[in-house]
C-alpha cells in the first residue's frame, strides 16, 4: 500500500507572504479531515517561512522548488539543503522540467543534488518525462531509462525508497493537455520496471510515482484510480484552494 501524494507547486506564484497565507487559510480548514493523502505545499522561497508558521499543527506539509548541492559558501542566489531544513521544510522538488528546459539543469547536476537532499534526510520529487518531440518520434520510454539511470545513479535501494518521482511528460505541463490516464498508466508502469530491474522488488514497490501535467479537479480522479499513479505533482489548479482541494480528495477516493 503506498500512501498518496499531492505536491501543489506555485511555481513563481503567490510569493508574498500575503498572497501564500490567504490561500493557506482557505485550504486548511478543507483538507483537515484527510488523513490518508499525504499534502505537500511547495511555495516560492520568499512564501516558505510564511508557509511553514501558517501550516504549523495541521496535517499540511511544505517543500522547496529547488535547492544547491553545496550546504555554504560561495553561491550566489543558491540555497542551501541546510536552510530548508531548518526553517522547516519536508520536501524539495528536484530537476523539475522548468529547472532542465530554461535553467539548463542536466541528470548530472540533479543526482548530485538528490544524494545531498538524502544525506540530510529532506524528502525528494524528482521529476523526469520527456518532450511532445521525443513522445511524437517514439523515443519516450528511451528518455525516460536515460533520466532515470542518470538522475538516480549510485543510490542504493534504502536511498531510492526514499525518492518520490514525478513523471511529468513535459507537454502536459501548464498546455491544458493531460495524458490520457492510460498513457501515464503505461510510463508509471514502465518507471516501476526499471525500479524492480535496477533496484529490488521491495524498492519498485515502496516507491510513490506521481503523475504531473495538467491535472483539474474533472480529470484527477480517472488518473489517480490507476494501480501505478500514486497521486500527483500539481501546478495551476493548486493556487486556488478550492480546486487543490478536489484534486485532493480524488486522490483520497482512488484509494486502491
Ligand atoms: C507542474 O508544475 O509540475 C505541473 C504539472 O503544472 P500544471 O499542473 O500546471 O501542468
Amino acid at each position: 500500500m503506498r500512501k498518496p501524494i499531492i505536491g501543489g507547486n506555485w511555481k513563481m506564484n503567490k510569493g508574498t507572504p500575503s498572497e501564500a497565507t490567504e490561500m493557506l487559510k482557505k485550504l486548511i480548514p478543507l483538507v483537515k479531515e484527510i488523513n490518508s493523502v499525504d499534502i505537500v505545499i511547495v511555495p516560492p522561497f520568499t512564501a516558505l517561512y510564511s508557509t511553514i508558521e501558517c501550516v504549523q499543527n495541521t496535517n499540511i506539509m511544505v517543500g522547496a522548488q529547488n535547492m544547491y548541492f553545496e550546504e555554504k559558501g560561495a553561491f550566489t542566489g543558491e540555497t542551501s539543503p541546510l536552510f530548508l531544513k531548518e526553517l522547516g521544510c519536508k520536501f524539495v522538488i528536484l530537476g523539475h522540467s522548468e529547472r532542465r528546459d530554461i535553467f539548463k539543469e542536466t541528470n548530472e547536476l540533479v543526482n548530485k543534488k538528490l544524494k545531498k537532499a538524502l544525506s540530510l534526510g529532506l524528502n525528494t520529487i524528482v521529476c523526469i518525462g520527456e518532450h511532445l518531440e521525443e513522445r511524437e518520434t517514439g523515443r519516450t520510454k528511451e528518455i525516460i531509462e536515460n533520466q532515470f539511470s542518470n538522475t538516480f545513479k549510485d543510490l542504493n535501494n534504502e536511498e531510492m525508497s526514499k525518492v518520490v518521482i514525478a513523471y511529468e511528460p513535459i507537454w502536459a505541463i501548464g498546455t491544458g493537455k493531460t495524458a490520457t490516464p492510460e498513457q501515464a498508466e503505461e510510463i508509471h508502469v514502465f518507471i516501476r520496471e526499471l525500479l524492480t530491474k535496477n533496484y529490488n522488488k521491495k524498492t519498485a514497490d515502496i516507491v510513490r510515482i506521481q503523475y504531473g501535467g495538467s491535472i483539474k479537479p474533472k480529470n484527477a480522479e480517472d488518473i489517480f484510480k490507476k494501480e501505478n499513479i500514486d497521486g500527483g505533482l500539481v501546478g495551476g489548479a493548486s493556487l486556488q484552494a478550492d480546486s487543490l482541494y478536489e484534486v485532493i480528495k480524488a486522490a483520497e477516493t482512488s484509494i486502491k
